[in-house]
Order: structure tokens, then sequence, then C-alpha cells
């Protein structure tokens, strides 16, 4: 592919995008403008008036790219959910239950990123994994080291990604080792207001591609003064915030009776629960927290591979979406052991149904459904790793929209190392994207655009 920058360009291409839940919007040669700072000036489809004279004036001043024959245009994927720092462990630690997988692999191997040297190389090489998987905007939990976060800021704005990355902030003494964690309340929010300064502020960051993000890791490696701080921090500065909530028993077992409510509700009275709010996993959410989190237009990131080995419950997707939910997809890195979107959307997909029909044959035909209906198809799940995700962050991307930023990924069908087959007499419409959703992969991915710029290796 040798489409470079596509700002001040117009792209002739196909492809599919889902700004709303449950559709595709099968795109087939439109046009779209791009303008100097990689924002889509305008999306012109074949029937549309004015779309032959663009054409011919894009053909006239040079200006018009074309996508070949067999790739599709799709916009990048949205991960609303990354362990930064446990890259190195991605597919390992995955048969102990979550208290033990902290203590056992993960505290220790975050506590690495006090060498900042280690730092960059991890923070390296997942950057530009996770944009070879095409995922052009993502939420990072970083460590509670302030040199390694920076240089994970660093890292993201010189590569080229769309981020949103918190100091981790973890102060709680009785759940979290001597070894990793902010010595004293005040170093967990000192170091959060280091980080939200050092990002705003950061000369490479004029257009905001980088967001710093309010960081406590959960409830339980908090004080509460801690918490009440963050709230505090949150406000005055109108910055995101990402935590995990009701993730798993033990987890949300130990909120109920360390504040005597669910989760949700002690985020909130932390003053941590709002439209800028991020809650991953989210699976043991009461009816009353799933009201709470729509008034207060935040958000979930539905982790569905995570949930299977970290959980021991799934994230009902689809009652959250029917509710009016904001959700996001995430990889969940290292919790669950895939850094590709296309996967997570698979696992998606998977283990809706698997909530709708129950799978203890033991139970019989009858007995072994969960008794909601839960399944969705490839559409929810494209919708949420793209469209859903960037409204859920309230970020302009996801879709191809005048007023978005140009965020996207080329889709090649046709790529010799690739994994999915098209059948021209069988696949048409928006059964391709059905297609790429299930079978493509990283190696099917040709080129990854941010802000209208190509992202990645150099
Ligand atoms: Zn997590």
């Amino acid at each position: 592919m040798s489409i470079s920058t596509l700002r001040n360009k117009t792209l002739l291409a196909s492809g599919f995008h889902a700004p709303v839940p449950g559709e595709i919007d099968v795109l087939t040669d439109v046009l779209i403008a791009v303008d100097g700072e990689g924002a889509i000036r305008s999306v012109l489809k074949p029937a549309e008036e004015g779309y032959e004279a663009a054409k011919q004036a894009a053909i006239a001043s040079g200006t018009l790219e074309r996508l070949p024959e067999g790739s599709y245009l799709l916009p990048g994927f949205v991960d609303c959910h990354v362990h930064a720092p446990q890259y190195p462990q991605l597919g390992g630690a995955l048969d102990v239950p979550l208290e033990v997988w902290l203590q056992t692999y993960t505290f220790p191997l975050e506590a690495r990123y006090a060498d900042l040297a280690f730092a960059k190389r991890a923070y390296s090489l997942l950057v530009e994994d996770l944009i070879a998987n095409g995922t052009t905007t993502a939420l990072y939990f970083a460590t509670v080291h302030q040199d390694a976060t920076r240089a994970l800021v660093d890292i993201c704005l010189e590569k080229g990604q769309r981020a949103l990355i918190g100091k981790v902030a973890m102060d709680n003494a009785e759940s979290c080792p001597d070894y990793y964690r902010d010595v004293s309340v005040d170093a967990a929010l000192e170091g959060t207001r280091a980080l939200i300064d050092y990002v705003r502020m950061h000369p490479e960051n004029g257009e905001g591609r980088v967001k710093p993000v309010v960081t406590p890791r959960f409830i339980p490696s908090c004080t509460d003064a801690a918490l009440e701080g963050l709230g505090a921090i949150a406000r005055e500065c109108g910055c995101h915030v990402q935590t995990h909530c009701s993730e798993s028993d033990w987890e949300h077992g130990y909120v109920l009776s360390r504040h005597g409510v669910t989760d949700t509700e002690s985020l909130d009275r932390f003053g941590l629960l709002g439209r800028h709010t991020m809650l991953a996993h989210s699976n043991l959410l009461t009816a009353s927290d799933m009201e709470k989190i729509r008034v207060r237009e935040a958000a979930v990131a539905h982790c569905p591979l995570s949930n299977a080995y970290f959980a021991g419950a799934v994230f009902p997707l689809r009652a959250a979406l029917e509710k009016g939910l904001h959700v996001g997809l995430g990889t969940d890195i290292s919790g669950g052991p895939s850094a590709s979107m296309l996967e997570n959307c698979r696992a998606a997909v998977t283990v809706s149904r698997m909530l709708e029909t129950g799978v203890d044959p033991a139970a019989g035909a009858t007995d072994r459904a969960g008794g909601q209906p839960a399944r969705i198809d490839f559409r929810h799940a494209f919708h949420v790793a793209t469209a859903g995700g960037a409204k859920a962050l309230d970020l302009p991307v996801g879709q191809f929209s005048p007023g978005y930023r140009f965020d996207a990924i080329v889709i090649d069908t046709r790529a010799k190392a690739g994994s999915i087959r098209l059948w021209g007499e069988f696949d048409s419409g928006e059964g391709i994207l059905q297609k790429i959703v299930f079978t493509a992969s990283k190696a099917n991915i040709t080129t990854v655009w941010v802000d209208g710029d190509v992202a990645g290796r150099e």
C-alpha cells in the first residue's frame, strides 16, 4: 500500500462503519475528504449530489487516493481497557484467580517499570503491536511510576497512536505490597496531578491526541482518602476516569464488606462516576448500578476474553445496550490473552451466546438457559469495538462522518499471509464485514491512519 498521509486528500474507498448499535452502514465507492488537520470534511456516496464533481476535482488536483480492489476501509479500533505494563505476560499467568494473579504475577511485573529502560522497551513494542492490530485509540492503565508513565505518553505521541493514559493510583498498604504501591495518599494524588500536567503541557501534544486519565486501580487498592482526593482531581481537571468495577466475586464482595455498597455506588459517592468514567468489566452490576451508570452517562469496558479467565461471570452486553448504557470493548491486556480487537469481537459474540443458552450439558436444554435474551452478533461487536467505544470515551472517532477524526484501517482481503478468504460469488454487502470480524487477522491490516497520518513503525 503506497498511500501515506490523507491530510488534504480525498479517499475513494469501499468499507463499513457502525454508528448505530446493531446496524452496519455499507459504504460503496464513497469519497471521503480529509482536511489539513486530519478531520473528515465530507463523505459522499455515489448517488449524492456533487459526488462526480468532487471526484473530478480531486483527480484534477492530484489529491485523489483509491483503495485497491479487495481492500476495505474500517474505522480504527478503540480499545477501552489495556494494562500497558502487562504486555510481557500476555498469554501467560492465566491459571490462577484474580487475587492470586495480582500478587503472584502482576504486581512483581508492574514493579519492574521502576526501570525506565525496561519500560521504554516494553511500551514501544506494545504500542507498535497494537497499532499493527488496528487499534488507533487505547485507554491505558500504566503503573505507579512517574517516569515510565511519561515514557508511555512520549511513545504514543511519537508513534502516532491516540491514547488516554493514567498513572495508576494504589496506596492501600493492606492490599498492595510494600515494593509496589504509592507510599502515601499524597504520593498517589501528586503523582496523578503531575502526569496530568505533563500530558497537557507536552510540546508534541498540541492537538490533544494523548489525554490524561485519573486512575484508581480499583477500590481494594486505594484508601478512602485517596479515592476522595482522586474524585476531587477528576472534577477539577475535567479528566477521564478509569477503574475496575464489580469484576469478580472476590472484588465485588470486598467492596460490599468495606463500604457496605456496590462498587458503582461507592465510586459515585467519591465523585468518580461521570460522563468521562470508564468502568472495566462491571460483570456483577445490579439493576440499580446499571441505572446509576446510565444516569451519570458513565461507560463500561466489556472485556469478554478476560471475563472467561478472571471474572467467573460474563457482562450482559445486550442488556446494557438495550438500557442505553455507553459500552466499549477492551482487550484487558493481559487479563485477556489477546491484543487483537478482532479476536475480542469474536469473544464478545461467543460469550454472549453462552450466556443466553447456558453451558452445562447436565442441566438439560430447558434448565440450562440463563433465561434472558443475551446474544449479540457481529454488528454489535463491531459497533462496540469502534463507534460505541469512541462514544463511551466521548471522542470524535470510530465512524466516517463529517467533523470526526480520520482514524481508520485498511483490511486487505487478498493479503497472502492473511486469514480471510472471500468468494466472489458468495460474499457481498455486510456479509463481507461478518467475515472480516470472524476471520481477518493482523496480516490483513495493511494501513493504519490516525488523524489522517500513517501510524506505527517508521
Ligand atoms: Zn484490568
